[in-house]
Order: C-alpha cells, then structure tokens, then sequence
C-alpha cells in the first residue's frame, strides 16, 4: 500500500467501530515510526447519539467529516468541534450522504437494519464494504446484494465466521459444506428454567468476545448464529442444507470449510475483532496487529458439541426462515430487533425473545408477508410489517411472567 487508503466507518463510536479505528491508528503509527506514509486516512465518522464519543473519535483519528444521525445533539457536536476543522452534518440523511462521499472502504459498522439505507448508498457508488453489519445484509438479501454487484464495489465479511471463511474459501465448486463455529454464549451449559430467569445483565455478558449489547443478546439466544447462517448463505452463495452450526465454547476455530475430498480447511485466532477488521481493511494485503497471540498449548484442548434447539430455539426460527426465503430473513431480523430492545428495557423475559419472532413469522405468514422482495419498497414493506407484528404479540406478552 503506497498512498493512504480512505476510509469512512458508519458505526464510529460501536464496538466494532472503535476497534476498527484501533486498527487504523497501530497501521499508522507503525508506518510513521518506520519513516513511510500513512497507511489510511478517515474520511467520515458516523453516530447515532454519543456525541462525545463521536467528537473524541474524530479529532484523534483526523476526519475530515462526521455524521450524527440524532439532530437533538448538534448544538453539542458543533461546540466541541469548533476548534477544528471537521464538517459536521445532522440527521439520518447525513448518514447516508456520509457512505456516498468518495473513500476506498466503508466499514459498515451500525448495528440493525438502521444501517441498511448508508450502507446501500456505498454499494451504490461501487465502494469495497467491509461488513459487519450484518442485519442490514439479512434484512435486504438479494436486494442488498444486488445494488452491491450494480455499483460494482465488494463485500469483504468481518463477522469473524465469514471473514474466517473468506480466508480459507477457494474458487472451487468443490465445497461440500461450510461450518460456522458458535461459542454458545452465556447460557450455553444452563437449565432451560435458569435460561427463563436470565436477566439482561446475564445475557450481554459474553464469555469470549466483547461486543454491543444487541448482538451480544442475540449470542446468547443463538439468533447471531442464524443470522450468521444467513449471512453465509447469502455472502457465499450456498444452500441453506451445505452449512452447518458447531458449537465450539473457545472460539478458536472461527469456522470451517469442507470440500469434497475430504479436506477442512480452519482459521484460527484470538478472539479479537480486530483480526477480522484488520484483514478487510487490508485486503488483499496484510497488517501487523497487536492482537493477543493464539497459543494451543496454553488453551489445551478445543471442545466441540451439537447445538441445543430445544433451548435454544432462536436458531431454528432463523434455519425455517432461510429456507422460505422471500421475505422471511426480513421479518423475522425486524421483529428479533424488536423483541431484544424489549428484553434489554426489561418489557419481556429472555425467552420471549424467541417466541415473539416465531409468533411474527406465523402470523406473517397467514397474512402471506413472506412473498419474495423484489425491490427496496419491499424490503422496507416486510421490515415496517414484522416490526407492527411483533410489536403487537410484545404488547400482548409485556410485563407477563418476567
Ligand atoms: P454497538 O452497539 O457497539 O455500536 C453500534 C453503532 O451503530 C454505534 O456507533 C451507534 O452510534 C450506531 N447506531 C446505533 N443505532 C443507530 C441508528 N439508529 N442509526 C445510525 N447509527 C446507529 O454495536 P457493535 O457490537 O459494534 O455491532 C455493530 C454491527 O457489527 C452489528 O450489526 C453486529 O451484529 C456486527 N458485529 C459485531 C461484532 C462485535 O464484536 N461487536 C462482531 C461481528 C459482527
Ligand atoms: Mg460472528
């Protein structure tokens, strides 16, 4: 890498979006100090509302550019930048204004199908999109996938399973299946009647990985598996019967891939994002990161186990869900949005999560919602849809049994 490489993050102020400016800043230092020119330089920075975090973020990384999507704190934001020069813009639209302003990579980094419209406006004008966003992906599928391959940019997966396949994928058709690897979560080894009293504290925190509080819910149900599995099918292009879930509690092996030899070929690391992160927003180059290093003979041995549907029913919702296909993934990612907000504001218990998402599908289904998504009216039909469907079977659950 020569000149710096541009880069805009939607998502500064996440987890993976500071891990991503993490990332950037060892790159840089490390070329500064070897006497070599910046490796990247941050064209935009976006938040929803944490304005500080997000001012932070943006004098020290150098952007040029920063987005906040709530309005109410632009007053705030203009004061703290006042001192540099940095634009700033307000509002959802300058989000997606944000995407379309001309850099080398998007790291898509919003959590939930909020992230869909900037993340769209990068693959519309041919941007390479580092996503880790993957709702946004579940959300809209072939919609998404086909505005990406329109503008003429690429998806580099930093979900660590798919980056994990990603590096070990060759061009054959020769796979015989893909294998995404699943720590289990927080509840992995607990009763089905301990699981009903888990609290939200309980459930964001994550034995291996330090992540946001949604997809940190999501790991504990097992939803992030089936949205992963989604993601896989639809990243990869593999039926929904070629990819397998391994539950595998050390999050070593970030996933697999078998081909019809015989052959498994795995990517192993830490359990650290920046990993992932580092090798999308070098690609097809390689960092030098900090990261912990992998040391086999301190873990000892690597644990593997079927998972648990029947505790877990999360994962089988999202399987049923890609098999239909349609708007199916759609509703049901928007109402296991709804449902984990609800759960983290302590309106339904844990295991309501999975119940209101099954509800939703039922219910969207005899209401025959679940047609195929021909175009972005649809995708936004089918998200509005199972957002009021489960809003409702929320409503009726609120407050029962929590
Ligand atoms: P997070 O909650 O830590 O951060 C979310 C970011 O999105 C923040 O910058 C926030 O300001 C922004 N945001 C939230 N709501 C928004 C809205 N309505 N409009 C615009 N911006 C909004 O989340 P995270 O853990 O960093 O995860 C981000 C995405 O990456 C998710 O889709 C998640 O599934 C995926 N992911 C995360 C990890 C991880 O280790 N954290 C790993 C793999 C994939
Ligand atoms: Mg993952």
């Amino acid at each position: 890498m020569s000149s710096p490489k541009s880069l805009t993050i939607l998502g500064a102020t996440g987890s993976v979006g500071r891990a991503t400016l993490d990332v950037v800043q060892e790159a840089n230092d490390r070329a500064r100090q070897a006497g070599k020119e910046p490796v990247f330089e941050i064209i935009s920075l976006t938040a929803h509302s944490d304005w500080v975090l997000l001012a932070a973020l943006a004098i020290k990384s150098g952007a040029r550019h920063v987005a906040l999507s709530d309005s109410r704190y632009g007053d705030q934001l203009k004061a703290a930048l006042a001192d540099h020069r940095i634009a700033i813009d307000l509002g959802p639209q300058a989000l997606i204004e944000a995407a379309a302003r001309p850099s080398d990579l998007v790291m898509a980094a919003i959590v939930g199908a909020a992230g869909l419209a900037p993340t769209l406006a990068a693959a519309r004008r041919g941007a390479t999109i580092a996503l880790a966003n993957k709702e946004c992906l579940v959300c809209a599928g072939g919609v998404f996938l086909q505005a990406v391959a329109q503008g003429g940019g690429a998806i580099l997966p930093v979900d660590s399973e798919h980056n994990a396949i990603f590096q070990v994928l060759d061009q054959s058709d020769q796979v015989e299946k893909l294998i995404l690897t699943a720590s289990g979560g927080p509840f992995r080894t607990w009763s089905a009647s301990a699981i009903a009293a888990a609290t939200p504290e309980q459930a964001i925190n994550h034995p291996n990985w330090s992540m946001g509080q949604k997809i940190s819910v999501d790991s504990a149900t097992l939803m992030n598996k089936g949205l992963e599995l989604i993601e896989a099918a639809l990243l990869f292009a593999m039926p929904e019967h070629q990819i397998d879930i391994l539950v595998h509690p050390q999050s070593v092996i970030h996933s697999l891939v078998a081909y019809q030899d015989g052959s498994v070929l795995a990517q192993l690391g830490a359990a650290d994002m920046r990993i992932p992160i580092a090798h999308t927003l070098a690609w097809p180059a390689r960092l030098v990161t900090s990261a912990p290093r992998l040391d086999l003979t301190i873990i000892g041995r690597l644990e593997f186990e079927v998972p648990d549907l029947d505790r877990f029913p999360a994962l089988k919702l999202a399987r049923a869900a890609l098999k239909k296909n349609g708007a199916a993934p759609t509703i049901l990612n928007a109402a296991n949005e709804i449902a984990v907000q609800s759960f983290l504001h302590r309106s339904i218990s844990f295991p309501q999560i999975a119940a209101i998402v099954s509800e939703t599908m039922d219910e969207a289904c005899r209401l025959g919602l679940d047609a195929a998504l021909g175009d972005l009216d649809d995708v936004y039909a089918a998200d509005q849809a199972g957002r009021s469907i489960a809003t409702q079977y929320r409503d009726k659950r609120r407050f029962v049994s929590v």
